[in-house]
């Protein structure tokens, strides 16, 4: 479901008319699954999940920020909620 998402606003893009709320959807989606996969892999690693030494816990790290940066899962949230009530 996310690839096809990802791919309809790849299209999107190229045809000039993705939107804020397009590319919000999209980020919130796909990073929030991407923390949920890794964090399902790093638990398959029991204790070593968690080490530096594997680069799982690296993975984990790395996929956190995604909901963080360039803005967080809760600003997403309010760019779609405030498309969806008009304001
Ligand atoms: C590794 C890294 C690289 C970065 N690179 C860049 C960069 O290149 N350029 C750049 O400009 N910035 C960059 N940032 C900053 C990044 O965009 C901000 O950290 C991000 O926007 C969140 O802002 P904040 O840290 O001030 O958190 P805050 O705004 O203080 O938010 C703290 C918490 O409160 C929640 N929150 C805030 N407002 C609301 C609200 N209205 N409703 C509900 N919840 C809310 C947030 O979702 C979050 O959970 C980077 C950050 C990191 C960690």
């Amino acid at each position: 479901m996310a690839r096809v998402y990802l791919n309809s606003c790849i299209d999107k893009y190229n045809d000039n008319c993705m939107t804020p709320v397009d590319a919000a959807v999209l980020k919130l989606m796909l990073t929030e699954m991407q923390c949920k996969v890794t964090d399902e892999c790093l638990q398959l690693f029991g204790g070593y999940g968690y080490t530096i030494e594997y680069p799982i816990s690296r993975f984990y790290v790395d996929a956190r920020v995604q909901t963080i940066y360039a803005g967080t899962s809760e600003i997403m949230k309010e760019v779609i909620a405030r498309s969806m009530l008009g304001k």
